[in-house]
């Protein structure tokens, strides 16, 4: 489909004056808006398209189309017609009322299917029944029931011979609404501010440009992303978008919410993703899914960065180097080599964190202890490299150099937490925390208290996700710029 996606905004002001006023500050962020007619009282359509300063898509959809308008089919269609006559530069139309429509002036018509429940097996004839009407314009929009459910619509657009609106709706269709600039829709909604939207799964325009970088992407952009559950609140979209557009390289990177992760890596071939991050809970699940895993990653058992290079997949573990780097610095020289070699190392958890840095700080050469809340675990772990294991209460016991909090014990939203008490701190102890969300966890603050040495997740945090950008684009990373973004979205929090 030639020319570029627009930007659409809808305007679900419940007055005329209102809307008049959202249409001007739509303006700042949308090439056009749509009027939801079915949200305006006392509707002067008038006075309200005289004072249009965008294009309109003239819309009023009944209740059983989610909308609002509640009164006759036939006052309905003759609402639409006067928005014709009037100027709207389109009207929108539902499949179902078409054949009752007679459109009158220069307006372009929309024929529109929508689904709240599902994205249906059966699109492509929806798609043939939509063909068949002369309209202008074809717009799709279904509930995605799981995130391949976007695949189905991107087929859409790919093969359509039309101008088509396609997209899926609530928090697993988010990518369709981003990507319909690669796959060529029409146009894809945003609202013009958070509470504004008009149907599930709308983000504020502004973000779709600042985060995403909407208007940069074509057909062209190369797509990357996360894989994990839950994931609306990863910050990694925010830094690696932010690092892409420093670069100014044409790629994207989206949140990814998977269950199956070895259904979706295969799926999104379809798609030619050219990379992911993955996070809890897929880093063990993804190997599964790979052409081939880096000897680390493959004895750590988990992938964190996905690298694809012509058409096969390849694993790697960025933790690991990247927990390295961030407790290095505060070790000094050995007189053995490292500054890890021979120092005493006590590594709360044994999940993946814990496994990334565990075998790290074997191949450093640090003595290594592993306690935690399942010993079984702790022992797995502790036998594959050599460690110790126990569990947490034995950190009483401990005779060490260094701390390490590889459990989520004391993250987001559970900060008053703590994996152990503040009496085992002393002076000179190197207590280094992985969770990076507070910043300052309990256990950092009472260390530091106590005189320790303290590391907080943000340089490991930062430094895996340069890594993972290095090991894609083959760049060096903006770090500074990384590691800003990464602040500010946890000052929002
Ligand atoms: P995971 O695989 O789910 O492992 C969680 C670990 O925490 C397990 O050892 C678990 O013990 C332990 N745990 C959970 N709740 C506990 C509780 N209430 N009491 C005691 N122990 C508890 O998670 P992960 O991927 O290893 O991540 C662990 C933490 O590291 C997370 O906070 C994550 O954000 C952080 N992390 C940070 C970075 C960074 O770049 N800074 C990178 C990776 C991970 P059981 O075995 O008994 O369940």
């Amino acid at each position: 489909m030639p020319g570029r996606t627009l930007l659409c905004v809808p305007i679900t002001a419940e007055t005329g004056e209102a809307a008049i006023l959202d249409m001007y500050k739509a303006e700042e962020v949308a090439d056009i808006v749509e009027l939801r007619l079915d949200y305006i009282h006392e509707l002067d359509l008038g006075r309200l398209l005289a004072h249009k300063p965008l294009p309109v898509i003239a819309t009023c959809r009944p209740v059983s189309e989610r909308g609002r308008f509640s009164g006759e089919e036939s006052s309905r269609l003759s609402l639409l017609r006067d928005a014709c006559r009037l100027g709207a530069d389109f009207v929108d139309i539902e499949l179902e009322a078409w054949s009752h429509f007679k459109a009158q002036g220069k307006s372009k018509r929309i024929i529109s299917y929508h689904n709240f429940k599902e994205t249906p097996a059966n699109l492509e004839d929806i798609v043939k029944r939509l063909d068949s009407a002369d309209a202008d314009i074809i717009k799709i929009a279904t509930m995605a029931g799981s995130i391949s459910d976007n695949l189905a619509i991107f087929d859409l657009l790919k093969k359509s011979q039309r101008p088509m609106i396609a997209l899926c709706m609530g928090e697993d269709g988010l990518i369709s609404r981003i990507l319909a600039p690669k796959f060529g829709s029409f146009l894809t909604f945003a609202s013009l501010s958070e509470g504004q939207e008009s149907a599930p799964g709308q983000i504020p325009a502004a973000q779709l440009k600042s985060l995403y970088r909407f208007d940069e992407i074509n057909e062209e952009t190369e797509i990357y992303g996360v894989i994990g559950n839950p994931i609306a609140h990863s910050m990694s979209p925010a830094i690696h978008n932010a690092a892409f557009d420093r670069l100014g390289l044409n790629k994207v990177y989206l949140p990814f919410k998977v269950e199956d992760v070895v259904k979706f890596v295969e799926s999104f071939k379809a798609i030619g993703v050219k990379g992911y991050s993955v996070t809890i809970p897929h880093k063990e699940g993804v190997l599964a899914a790979l052409d081939e895993v880096d000897e680390l990653a493959q004895k750590i058992g988990a992938v964190n960065t996905v690298l694809e290079r012509e058409g096969r997949l390849f694993g790697y573990n960025t933790d690991s180097s990247a927990a390295i780097f961030s407790l290095e610095p505060a070790l000094g020289e050995s007189p053995e080599g490292t500054a890890l070699s021979g120092k005493r190392v006590v590594v709360l958890g044994a999940g993946g964190a814990a496994r990334a840095v565990v075998f790290a700080l074997s191949e450093k050469g640090a003595k290594v202890t592993i306690l935690n809340r399942t010993v079984e675990r702790a022992k797995r772990l502790a036998q594959e490299v050599g460690a110790k294991w126990g569990p947490l209460s034995d950190i009483s016991k401990m005779k060490m150099d260094v701390l390490v909090n590889a459990t989520s014990v004391g993250m987001y939203p559970e900060v008053d937490e703590t994996p152990v008490s503040k009496e085992i701190f002393r002076p000179g102890l190197v207590v280094f925390d992985m969770v990076y969300n507070p910043l300052e966890t309990r256990l950092l603050r009472e260390a530091k208290e106590a005189g320790c040495e303290c590391i907080t997740g943000l340089e490991m945090f930062v430094e895996q996700a340069k890594e993972q950008f290095e090991l894609w684009t083959g760049k060096d990373a903006p770090t500074d710029l990384m590691r800003q973004v990464v602040l500010e979205c946890l000052g929002e929090k």
